[in-house]
């Protein structure tokens, strides 16, 4: 058989069997000069397949073309290589089924797929070489992250779901020795972070667009890494000294100890001595705001309005003097 007549007898089996034999399978055009089918496994892992038959066919490999409307551009560049690799090791056979089935079984092995351009922008962007560690699972659809900072070690989860980025992802912390409260803090606030990328808020400002689910695996990894990495080595802005110990055994457990860490609504940390002293010694008027960003501090510790500062400093310093007095009575 000639040429054409082989691809035309290819085609046939291909329009024949190809929705048994592949799932997800769409043909929107099957002829000689041009086959093109689209492959769905998720909303989110979509890939049209565009074939030409090369002069030399089935001795050349398929001219295959990539097209997707939710992968990156560099994504759908790194399929058709893996696809171009494997088809060159079946030279000299029907190319056409053997293609699509590769690729639909690419799309069920890779859920990570969706977030790949994310994860490529963490470990190029904010994790250290030879320091942190990132551990893909593929097919699990997990990755997991260690970071380190001087004696601080921080490891978490992330579990992508098959529908990301329309459903949220999953952490779970793994390890570290962070304080407690802390540690709850970061893995929250990640979380927070994740549902916000996919529900619609509360409040709806009847301005902006209507409500879209957005990516978030690169934001809520940078938060967690982050905070990883500033928290070992951050200042008390009050008294300039770090606020965590060098030695995270030495970590003050006693919420009410001088030392122990106070990490307020700006994220900045201090010492719980130093800021007890600061928000009850004036002035008080329009409420007392951190050194660092100036921004308000907002704490249940301190949760009082300046007029009952005001009243209980002055309270304090009025006993002092009676103290004082007392003192130089005696004295
Ligand atoms: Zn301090
Ligand atoms: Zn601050």
């Amino acid at each position: 058989m000639d040429r054409s007549g082989l691809i035309n007898q290819e085609l046939k089996d291909v329009q024949k069997t190809l929705l048994s034999k592949v799932e997800g399978c769409e043909i929107i055009g099957c002829h000689q000069n041009l086959v093109s089918i689209k492959i769905t496994k998720t909303p989110h892992r979509v890939l049209t397949v565009c074939i030409q038959f090369p002069q030399n066919y089935p001795d050349d490999i398929l001219l295959v073309e990539f097209k997707s409307k939710v992968m990156s551009p560099a994504l759908v560049n790194h399929i058709g290589q893996i696809c171009d690799n494997e088809l060159k090791k079946r030279v000299g056979d029907k190319q056409v089924m053997i293609l699509l089935k590769f690729v639909r079984k690419f799309l069920d092995d890779n859920p990570l797929l969706p977030c790949r351009d994310e994860l490529t922008k963490v470990k190029k962007e904010l994790l250290e070489e030879d320091i942190d560690i990132m551990k893909m699972k593929q097919k699990q659809g997990t990755i997991s992250i260690a970071v380190c900072k001087e004696n601080y070690r921080l490891k978490f989860t992330v579990s992508v779901p098959d529908e990301y980025p329309t459903k949220s992802i999953e952490m779970t912390m793994n390890e570290n020795n962070f304080p407690a409260v802390m540690a709850y803090y970061f893995i929250s606030q990640a979380r927070e972070f994740a549902r916000q990328a996919v529900e619609p808020p509360l409040k709806k400002n009847p301005k902006a667009p209507p409500f879209q689910p957005s990516p978030h695996v690169f934001k809520v990894m940078k938060f967690l890494i982050s905070c990883g990495k500033r928290y070992p080595v951050e200042n008390c802005p009050l008294c300039g000294k770090q606020t965590l110990p060098n030695n995270p055994s030495e970590v003050v457990s006693d919420m009410k100890g001088d030392n122990y860490a106070e990490r307020i609504y700006c994220g900045h940390l201090f010492h719980h001595g130093c800021l007890d002293k600061y928000m009850k010694t004036p002035p008080f008027e329009d409420g007392k705001k951190c050194p660092n960003c100036k921004q308000r501090i907002y704490h249940d510790k301190w949760n009082i309005s300046p007029r009952l500062a005001e009243a209980r400093w002055a309270h304090k310093e009025a006993r002092q003097r009676e103290l004082d007095e007392v003192v130089d009575f005696l004295s």
